[in-house]
């Protein structure tokens, strides 16, 4: 079956949601549909390492079903877009459904990475989805012990989740802390002490070399010789662009969807947003940001650009957030590991620093210090001296 026309939004999540509403706020008329390849209504995803999994809510979808039909979008849930032609303008779905684009956004977000030489054992996860949440909690709830590889965002989320619902954690990192690649080992020590002093176990400087079990897992081992009870392992070592479909579609990946500055990819009537989008910035370098955030930034730009009107040219500060325990992480700017970091409040538990960069600050990390963090935004906008925050 053909169906046609107007703008096709492939991806079930944040992006495409945003991504649908601001065309309707901008007053397109024309046809929207959705295709998602969850059974869901598109939800929230950061609630899931963090209440959900705590149980304590389970509310989570961007919008109510009423606004999909006030708006006029058409969703296609449970189908997965398994390839798209450029050429003659349609995506074809795993039910063989082919659908026609005037305009095409892929929103498709990530993959989480799995560890390949591990065997597929009961009570080995990942986190991103929903019924993966769910499933983890359910696990947690008669669980003893849990191992979480991999101390990024999620990964330290989820040990801190988990923790809170009384299970032992191990958080192992082969990096020299949590959190090192992205701000860096000064942060990433005050985040493990964290961690620490709510009885969480991180094993820094280590990798995991085999899980044990026989159906369910038993055991991790790890490089040093450590073998851990585990009843529940998180795999939380990071994730990949979810692209798969795209082969031979023309569309050129690279570390994500290569797009210009407005979310124009290389193929004609073609954007991509969100996590799975690697946007060129003003400087010419592609980046993929995987944060919140940015995906009501880039929304903002994309839909002008589609529809052929002018973006606002408003500097944006990039910003994320991450809860650990009691502790709200933010992070404004650009903060890069091998910064300069100047840690100017540190209470033993929160922490406040700036991160310096030939001389001019370039971003703030707080722990449990919001309204320090924000004062920060204009200093870091204007890259002002690292002299005027300190
Ligand atoms: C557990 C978790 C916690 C997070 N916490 C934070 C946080 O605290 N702070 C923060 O700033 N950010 C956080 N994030 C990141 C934030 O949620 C993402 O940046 C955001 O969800 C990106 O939205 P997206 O729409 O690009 O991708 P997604 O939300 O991943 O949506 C992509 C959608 O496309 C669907 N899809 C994929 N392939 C296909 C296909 N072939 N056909 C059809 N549909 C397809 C997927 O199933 C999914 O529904 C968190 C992410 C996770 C997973």
């Amino acid at each position: 079956m053909t169906t046609s026309g107007g703008i096709v939004i492939v991806g079930g999540g944040l992006a495409a949601t945003r991504t649908a509403e601001q065309l309707r706020r901008a007053a397109y008329e024309g046809a929207i549909t959705l295709v998602s390849d969850e059974d869901h209504l598109p939800y929230d995803r950061p609630p899931l390492s963090k209440d959900v999994l705590r149980g304590e809510t389970d509310d989570v979808l961007l919008k109510p079903a009423e606004f999909y039909d006030e708006q006029a979008i058409t969703l296609r849930l449970g189908a997965a877009a398994t390839s798209l032609d450029t050429k003659a303008q349609t995506v074809t779905l795993a039910n063989g459904d082919v659908i026609a684009y005037d305009e095409l956004v892929i929103a498709t977000g990530l993959t989480p990475k799995r560890i390949p030489s591990f065997p597929d054992l009961e009570g080995v996860c990942v986190l991103r989805t929903f019924d993966e949440s769910l499933a983890l909690r359910e696990r947690a709830g008669t669980a003893r012990h849990a191992v979480v590889i991999g101390a990024g965002f999620i990964g330290c989320e989820v040990a801190a989740s988990l923790r809170t619902l009384g299970v032992d954690v191990v958080l192992v990192e082969p990096q020299p802390t949590p959190l090192a690649s992205v701000l860096g080992e000064r942060i990433g020590e005050l985040v493990a002490r964290l961690h620490r002093a709510e009885g969480v176990d991180v094993r820094c400087g280590v990798g995991v070399t085999e899980l044990r079990g026989t159906d369910h897992v038993e055991q991790v081992v790890l490089a040093d010789g450590s073998v851990l009870d585990a009843d529940i392992v998180v795999i939380g070592v990071g994730s990949r662009p979810s692209t798969d479909w795209l082969e031979g579609s023309g569309v050129t990946v690279d570390n994500g969807v290569v797009c210009d500055v407005s979310g124009r990819t290389t193929a004609p009537n073609v954007w991509a947003i969100g996590d799975v989008a690697s946007w060129r910035d003003a400087q010419g370098h592609q980046v993929r940001v995987e944060h919140w955030s940015n995906v009501a930034e880039q929304a903002r730009v994309i839909v002008p650009a589609m529809l052929g009107a002018e973006a606002s040219s408003a500097v944006v500060v990039p910003y994320f957030w991450s809860d650990q325990y009691d502790v709200k992480i933010q992070c404004l700017g650009e903060p890069e590991a091998d910064d300069v970091v100047h840690v100017v409040t540190d209470d033993g538990r929160k922490f406040l620093a700036y991160y310096e960069r030939d001389g001019a600050v370039v971003g703030v990390v707080g722990g449990g210090m919001p309204g320090k963090v924000m004062k920060a935004r204009a200093k870091i906008a204007a890259a002002a001296p690292i002299a005027d925050v300190l």
